[in-house]
């Protein structure tokens, strides 16, 4: 059997294996990251990821560190102003009854973030990828079974390559395979609820403002994207309980405008799709630990919470800063105290971000008028003391608060 050797395999080329392949490239690693699923080269591409990505400040300087930024920058759409609507009163159609702003020019001279589409991202890291004379993406093809020793791990792809590696990194997903390899048990939390995610434009402009509103089922986001088509335009993610987000899916385009617009309590006018709908069932997880040996979990496989508060990706390239720093000051970059070392430094901040969102989302999905009542009574209390106020806008970044 042909072994071929690599210092760092990663499992998975969503966006934050893609990013991590460049990254252990960057620290002069060879690296091979596989995934079954080939990076889209338009929105129209059947397998398209039409989310998108708001990219919080500290990744944005992680992504430039990695020369990464100047690719995404002329696509990315800042983000200024952060609006918490509350729309649960019991009219209906629904009312906006509070309105707060959370303005980034409070903490930052900077916006909050900038907002990407998903399929784009993964283009242009690809063609970066490809730029690279140490990294190599197999597309199209599935890790299959992952061994691991003391000095290195073995892994089996779907092309019949076999590799030995220094590190493996699962970069997965939920269901990661190499999790499931390496034995490491989860917390799941499902909360019966979906987020149906796609594109709209508009006729009033977004002025470079995300706007959550809150009912039941879930908060109805609108995120500044560049005009579409000489429009503007945003991305939408609707979350709802899983019934209600099924019966949206059938809806034909024009029957679904109307529900969206009305759900959106027209602050943007007449919404218009603009892409196709996805949808994805909405749970809390995380990994009770995030190594074992030769192995280190990253992103969704480490951790994945409903998308509330831009906070997803942005916890997985702060996975990848911290494993890459730690990296950086050795000669094994698989060794165990370096994994060890990964684990106890990001575990915390996972499992607090995690539960934090879960209670957000909780209390952002309740049916009951006195919770909603409450709900609104509490956006109102938070924002009007400048400290909490400040605190949670910086905890939200990422930054001491
Ligand atoms: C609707 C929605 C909106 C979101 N919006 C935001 C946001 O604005 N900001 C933010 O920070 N986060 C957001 N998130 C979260 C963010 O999308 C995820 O955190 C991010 O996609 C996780 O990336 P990932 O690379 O772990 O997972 P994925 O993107 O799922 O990538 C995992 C990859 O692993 C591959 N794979 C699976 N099995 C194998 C295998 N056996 N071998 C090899 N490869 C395999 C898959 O094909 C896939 O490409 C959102 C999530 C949702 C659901």
């Amino acid at each position: 059997m042909d072994i071929d050797k690599v210092d760092v395999f990663i499992s998975g080329g969503g966006i934050s294996g893609m990013v991590a392949a460049i990254a252990f490239e960057q620290l002069g690693c060879s690296v091979i990251c596989a995934d079954p699923v080939p990076p889209a080269q338009s929105r129209e591409t059947a397998s398209a990821d039409l989310r998108t990505t708001a990219f919080l400040q500290p990744s944005k300087e992680f992504l430039e560190s990695l020369s990464l930024w100047d690719r995404l920058e002329d696509h990315a759409m800042p983000l200024e102003v952060m609006r918490i609507a509350d729309a649960g009163g019991p009219e209906n159609p629904p009312k906006i009854r509070v309105t707060k702003d959370f303005k980034s020019s409070d903490i930052s001279d900077r916006p909050f973030g900038w907002n990407v589409p998903n399929w784009l991202t993964r283009r242009e890291l690809l063609a970066a990828i490809e730029l690279k004379p140490n990294a190599n993406f197999l597309s199209g093809v599935r890790t299959e079974r992952v061994l691991t020793r003391d000095k290195e791990a073995r892994v089996f792809l779907s092309n019949g390559q076999t590799l030995a590696a220094t590190l493996v990194i699962g970069a997965d997903g939920r269901n990661s395979l190499v999790r499931k390899d390496a034995k490491i048990n989860v917390r799941t939390k499902s909360f019966g609820q979906k987020a149906i995610s796609f594109a709209v434009t508009h006729p009033n402009p977004h002025y470079n403002v995300s706007t959550e509103i809150h009912r039941k089922g879930g908060p109805f986001t609108l995120v500044p994207l560049p005009h579409h088509q000489g429009n503007p335009s945003s991305a939408v993610i609707w979350m709802e309980n899983s019934e209600e987000a099924v019966r949206l899916m059938t809806l034909g385009t024009a029957e679904f405008e109307e529900e969206m617009t009305s759900r959106s309590c027209s602050v943007l006018g007449q919404l218009k799709l603009a892409t196709k709908r996805s949808i994805w069932p909405m749970i809390a997880q995380y990994a009770k630990r995030l190594n074992s040996k030769r192995i280190a979990l990253v992103a969704e496989a480490a951790h994945v919470v409903p998308p509330i508060g831009a906070q997803g990706l942005n916890m997985s390239l702060k996975d990848i800063k911290t494993l890459m720093d730690l990296a950086e000051k050795t000669h094994d970059v698989g060794a165990f105290d370096i994994l060890e070392r990964y684990h106890k430094m990001r575990i915390n901040d996972i499992r607090l971000r995690v539960n934090g969102i879960n209670l957000l989302n909780q209390a952002s999905l309740s049916n009951n008028q006195m919770i909603r009542d409450i709900r609104s009574y509490g956006i109102n209390m938070f924002h009007r003391s400048i400290p909490i106020r400040k605190g949670l806008m910086k905890l939200g970044l990422g930054l001491s608060a």
